[in-house]
């Protein structure tokens, strides 16, 4: 990977997403960044917009952080066994995603289960996604899937080598509460996150895991806690909600009624922070380029979620809860960015409230690291207005 350099101006920004729940919309129609992170941003008048190396007319456009896929199954480069896929990541930029982060390399054919071979793969996938971003969007991967007998030593060994993510706990032969328990607690230690399976199996071989095994496994992530594919019953995911203060990762693989139910109770809860969203593809449901995207607008359209808090559960709640240098728009940030605006035709007055109806935002950029990686989206619908770039 080269270090981007150089300074970008974003100009004529109509709309400002923040990615903060707090606050998801920011007063400003430009932002500045400087060898690919956010330098400045709020009205031109107030900002140095002097000697661009890249200026972008945003013509009256969204921007907002680009989008996190909480839940990708990646096994190498651009290629996808699972379904015999090739270029969906560069498929999913299109759709606003600029950083994925893996569940697990599970699809990769002849996977290792013995513990040196699933360290061996961990550790490599770590590398050859850090060495190769396809198409410029950022794969956080090599996360192994752990397997009975595995001791302390060997998450320790896998954090100094570089692994900082579990694959879904279930997925492996660890299906029982007490194993899954220490071995999270042993990941923690040595600062690797961990999520989990929740729900029914997702293809033959994967197993149940049920709100006891969840609770007590405490992983970081409750991963796909509306299920990939099959959901728990309402009254356990309730109970996730209500008992501990997990992320609850809603995904779009799984049942859309019970991400309803997650988020009506995590907003009762005044809890809304908790949630971020995945695809979870590719998988046996395919690849989503647009499974964020459509999240969002789903979300916010029967759940009665203003967009601009939707975005945040693609942007900035997965930043803070995965400790991520994007996501935020806030200085010192990377410059990953999705410009959008309302989808031509849609109903609604603006992005928002089209968003807000359930219709999908047409992207017209995609940004990473303060340089640009798509134009127009070739899979979203066309947008109103696109944003030029003008050198
Ligand atoms: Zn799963």
């Amino acid at each position: 990977m080269t270090k981007p350099t150089g300074k970008l101006v974003i100009k004529n920004i109509g709309l400002l997403l923040s990615g903060k729940l707090e606050q998801p919309i920011l007063d400003g129609d430009c932002l500045v960044a400087i060898d690919g992170l956010i330098s400045a941003f709020g009205h031109e008048a107030n900002l140095d917009t002097e000697n661009a190396d890249t200026l972008i007319d945003a013509g009256g456009v969204a921007l907002s952080p680009g989008l996190i896929d909480s839940h990708v199954h990646p096994v190498v480069g651009d290629y996808a066994p699972r379904q015999q896929q090739l270029h969906w990541i560069d498929s999913t930029l299109n759709g606003g995603v600029t950083t994925m982060i893996s569940a697990g390399e599970v699809h990769m054919p002849g996977r290792p289960k013995d513990i040196v071979g699933l360290k061996a793969m961990a550790i490599a996938s770590q590398r050859w996604y850090e060495n190769f971003r396809p198409s410029g969007v950022k794969v956080l991967a090599g996360a192994p899937v752990i397997e009975h007998g595995m001791v302390e030593q060997d998450f320790k060994e896998l954090a100094d080598a570089g692994v900082t993510l579990l694959g879904e706990i279930g997925l492996g032969s660890v299906k029982d509460g007490p194993t899954a328990a220490k071995m999270v607690q042993w990941a923690r230690k040595y600062g690797i996150q961990s999520t989990i399976h929740t729900g029914g199996p997702s293809i033959p071989g994967s197993g149940l895991i049920d709100k006891d095994i969840v609770l007590e496994a405490d992983t970081d992530v409750i991963g796909h806690v509306n299920g990939g594919h099959s959901a728990l019953p309402d009254d356990q995911i309730v109970c996730l909600c209500e008992s501990c203060q997990r992320s609850l990762e809603i995904v779009h693989n799984g049942n859309e009624r019970a991400a309803l139910l997650t988020l009506n109770t995590a907003r009762e809860l005044e809890q809304l922070e908790r949630i971020i969203l995945g695809t979870d593809g590719p998988a046996g449901s395919g690849v989503q380029p647009l499974g964020i995207l459509r999240m969002i607008a789903m979300l916010s359209g029967l759940g009665n979620i203003p967009a601009e808090t939707a975005f945040c559960f693609a942007t900035g709640n997965t930043s803070r809860m995965r400790k991520l240098d994007t996501g935020l728009i806030e200085e010192g940030y990377c410059a990953d960015f999705v410009l959008m605006d309302q989808a031509q035709h849609s109903p609604g007055k603006d992005l928002l409230e089209s968003v807000g109806q359930g219709n999908l935002p047409g992207v017209g950029m995609t940004i990473i690291d303060g340089v640009v990686r798509t134009l127009r989206s070739r899979n979203t619908p066309p947008a109103k207005r696109l944003p030029a770039l003008l050198g």
